[in-house]
């Protein structure tokens, strides 16, 4: 039988980094391709790191219901299609969905056996620098995923694994143990819910967040990216 997991994670926490080091080591876990209305960001492959499409190709696969579930997040519709996990599943492969916290809590009201892992930077201020030094994204979008990432990691109690990305070696062992061997993360669900509630408070605390606040201030706009 094969197994679905949700891994989810704050933007630029780490966890691409890591399922496609999963997913490259053991050919039985593939990524499922999710459909986007973002654009393209430089080294993203049509197919390969999304399906990129237009507003109103995933406004009609949302109404004929090929999704499995979707969500707007940061201003751009993402969906995980029926197709895509039936094309895994065929294969008798495990699946992986790298979704965010609205996406998991539709998977887990539809499947609730679905093994869900939530990974988290050590600290806020190290969740900024991740999304500067991947140069992917300009100042106004990563400003948005980071102001995000507190809702995101208040919605924490829905996953049953944490893992903390502090250092990409040990994280990934923590993911392989979890997947791989079918164990429970090193920390228990409380303990993860306490790492959530330690970064949340980093929100109110940090003298960095209190700099970046008062240079682009707390209003998201209509960012899309
Ligand atoms: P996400 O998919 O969660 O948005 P990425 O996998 O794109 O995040 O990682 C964001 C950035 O952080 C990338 O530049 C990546 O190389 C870097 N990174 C990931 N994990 C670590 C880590 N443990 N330590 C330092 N840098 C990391
Ligand atoms: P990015 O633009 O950085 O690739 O992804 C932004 C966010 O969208 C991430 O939190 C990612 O997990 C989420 N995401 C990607 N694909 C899907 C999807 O199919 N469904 C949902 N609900 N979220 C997704």
């Amino acid at each position: 039988m094969n197994k679905l997991f949700v891994v989810s994670a704050p933007s630029g926490t780490g966890k691409t980094t890591l399922n496609n080091r999963l997913a490259s080591e053991f050919s039985n876990i593939e990524i499922s391709v999710s459909q986007t209305t973002r654009k393209p960001r430089e080294g993203d492959v049509n197919g390969v790191s999304y399906h990129f499409v237009t507003v109103d190709v995933f406004q009609c696969m949302i109404d004929s219901g090929e999704m499995l579930e979707w969500a707007d997040v940061f201003g751009n519709f993402y969906g995980t299609s029926h197709k895509e996990i039936q094309r895994i599943m065929d294969k008798k492969h495990d699946v992986l969905l790298e979704i965010d916290v609205q996406g998991c809590m539709s998977i887990l009201r539809r499947k609730p056996q679905t093994i869900t892992i939530f990974i988290l930077p050590p600290s806020i201020e190290t969740l900024w620098h991740r999304l500067e030094q991947r140069g992917t994204d300009p100042l106004n979008v990563r400003w948005r995923r980071f102001l995000e990432a507190k809702h995101e990691i208040d919605a924490g109690h829905v996953y049953e694994h944490f893992i903390v990305n502090d250092n990409v070696d040990r994280a990934y062992g923590e993911l392989k143990s979890i997947i791989i061997d079918g164990k429970h993360s090193t920390h228990s669900h409380q303990e993860g819910l306490d790492i959530c509630r330690k970064l949340m408070n980093e929100y109110q605390t940090s003298p960095l967040l209190q700099d970046l606040k008062n240079k682009f201030g707390e209003d998201l706009g209509p960012v899309h990216g």
